[in-house]
């Protein structure tokens, strides 16, 4: 081989070698998120902690933030929407018990990262988002990524997705100030929703709501801080 030829390799080398790096830190970063700010808090559902090792966070948010990606806060995705805190992400998921194939409704696609998370389960993920350009930049991710298990559309939330339902789950990302009715009638009979409800800007509570024999029983479960859900854009 001439000596251009082999300058061009070898540096074709050290790129391949600084991309593999690279990569691995996102691994490495993902799976002390998940030692350090699940395992140690109460995430104890393997599925739950498997689904956080793999689904690759970091490309749920814009470049120059990638490097937040796994730290313990949620992070800004435009529009002033917020990914949540991974730990969030999990404690939402594991409260209702996922298992392969359970039909969830999901509101508030945001980035897509928490459907990726339930689609990574084997759910099989129906999500609404309000705003129609973070519908589509979540749609490219979720193709990138080859999950074939998530429908998003950009709509209205609080008209829930009719079409689809009944739901076996329901999972709200974006604070109402009441539990939308027609989210209700569209959970199943003994499902579950979990949604967080209170004032705008305020703390509000993350409840777990059971549907049984019609009737609906209400848990809360802690403290939490969600962008509003909109009435309208
Ligand atoms: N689950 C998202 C984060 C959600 S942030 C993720 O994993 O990234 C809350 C999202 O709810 C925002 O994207 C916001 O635009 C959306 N939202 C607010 N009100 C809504 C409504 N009425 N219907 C649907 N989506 C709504």
């Amino acid at each position: 081989m001439n000596t251009p030829k082999k300058t061009v390799l070898i540096i074709l080398l050290i790129f391949a070698a600084m991309f593999n790096i690279w990569a691995q830190n996102f691994d490495y970063l993902r799976n002390k998120m998940v030692d350090e700010q699940l395992k140690t808090r109460d995430i104890k559902s393997e599925v739950v902690l498997k689904a956080m090792r793999t689904v690759p966070r970091h490309l749920f948010v814009a470049d120059d933030i990638q490097k937040f990606a796994y730290t313990d806060r949620p992070l800004p995705i435009g529009l002033d929407q917020t990914i949540s805190q991974p730990y969030i992400v999990a404690f939402m998921t594991q409260s209702l018990d996922p298992y392969p194939k359970m039909k969830v409704l999901e509101i508030g696609t945001g980035s897509g990262y928490q459907a990726a998370i339930l689609a990574e389960i084997g759910c099989e993920v129906y999500t609404i988002e309000i705003f129609d350009d973070l519908a589509k930049n979540a749609k490219k991710v979720i193709s990138k990524l080859k999950y074939k298990n998530v429908y998003i559309k950009s709509g209205n939330g609080y008209e829930g997705w009719q079409e689809h339902a009944p739901f076996d789950a329901i999972i709200v990302t974006a604070a109402p100030e009441r539990i939308p009715e027609k989210l209700i009638e569209q959970l199943k009979e003994g499902g579950q929703m979990i949604i967080p409800v209170g004032q705008q800007h305020s703390v509000q509570s993350l409840i777990l709501l059971t549907k049984i024999e019609g009737k609906i029983i209400e848990k809360e479960l802690k403290s939490v801080k969600f962008v509003p859900m909109l009435e309208k854009k």
